[in-house]
């Protein structure tokens, strides 16, 4: 049997409210929109994590409006398990499950990575111009942006149609974006705050642009972003076992003390000397990067850790267990 399930058309799902289509699936789902042109085709993605349901809805809106396409579209509904928890659309991922934005690897050995490849096999077979991810966020301190796997002529082209900003991301996080730009020209766009009505426009807005930037629907010839792109993207996390305080001064009974207002620079670019946090120890974090470490971007100097470069922090949010679980993000202008 099938890890993943594949629907010829939107009938099964059209008229209905976003909870009653997502109890129509049971796995990850993809639907085939036939274009008059099967030579090429796009993938759209939505729903990865559970809680940003901003894509799948604008999916649902667009299934609706029947349009005729000059190519073949696909939609893949993720993360549907994650979804159907209660309550609907808050949940990013299975307690338990893996995160399905981190399965997307070349050796499957999970059940979940296995869906991921069986489900990549599947679009590696599809004549592919462009494909776009659609998520969504929970720091509300920070607008909607792009994230690209490359940054290539036609990438970047993109992009600019759909985000003021963009980050590089080629960190072999085992992301679907970094599996489809190893084939075709592979976007992501954040829309905004999970289950915000903001966020649900802007997926519908960016779909549309993504489909007259590549050609599916004619182009509207709309105008396209002056693009700011940060790249040299480096993961930290702070270590499972660190007890995290937030506050103006260090903390004597925490390993770990971060500035309470840690969230406002997030998006900004953070000057050398910049005051991050208190500790006795740069051990407080980590980072996988094969080539740097956290000395290069972090500096200890009595308990005072400061950042040491020019850098864009991108923190999905500022909570204790997402900077230790998922991890945050520094990036550099280009
Ligand atoms: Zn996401």
């Amino acid at each position: 049997m099938s890890l993943f399930e594949y629907r010829e058309g939107v009938t099964s799902i059209c008229g209905l409210s976003d909870k009653e289509a997502l109890f129509t699936m049971d796995k990850p789902t993809l639907f085939h929109l036939p274009g008059e042109d099967h030579s090429r085709a796009v993938l759209v993605s939505t729903l990865l994590h559970g809680r940003e349901p901003s894509g799948f809805r604008a999916f649902l809106k667009e299934a609706e409006e029947k349009r005729s396409y000059l190519f073949d579209v696909y939609f893949s509904v993720g993360n549907v398990h994650a979804a159907q928890l209660k309550p609907y659309f808050n949940q990013r991922d299975v307690p338990g499950k893996e995160d399905f934005n981190r399965v997307w690897v070349d050796s499957p050995k999970t059940e979940d990575q296995r869906t991921a490849a069986e489900m990549a096999a599947f679009f590696e077979r599809l004549p592919l111009i462009g494909f776009l991810d659609i998520h969504s966020y929970i720091a509300k301190s920070i607008p909607p942006h792009g994230v690209i796997p490359k940054m290539d002529f036609k990438t970047k082209r993109l992009i600019q149609r759909l985000s003021p900003t963009a980050f590089l991301v080629d960190m072999n996080l085992g992301s679907l974006l970094e599996k489809m730009g190893k084939r075709t020209t592979a976007v992501l766009v954040e829309t905004g705050v999970n289950n915000s009505p903001e966020a649900d426009a802007h997926a519908y807005t960016s779909l549309q642009n993504f489909f007259h930037a590549i050609g599916i629907l004619e182009d509207s010839g709309e105008l396209s972003y002056q693009t700011k792109f940060y790249d040299r993207g480096i993961q930290f996390k702070i270590k499972e076992d660190v007890s995290v305080m937030w506050a103006t001064y260090k903390y004597k009974n925490y390993a770990l003390t971060l500035r309470e207002d840690l969230d406002t620079l997030n998006h900004t670019l953070v000057q050398p000397g910049r005051i991050f946090g208190w500790s006795d120890s740069l051990d407080v974090f980590t980072t996988n990067d094969l080539h740097r470490s956290v000395d290069d971007y972090f500096s200890l100097q009595n308990g005072i850790i400061r950042v040491t470069k020019k850098v864009v922090p991108n923190f999905l949010n500022t909570e204790e267990k997402i900077m230790k679980r998922g991890g945050f993000y520094f990036f550099q202008e280009v």
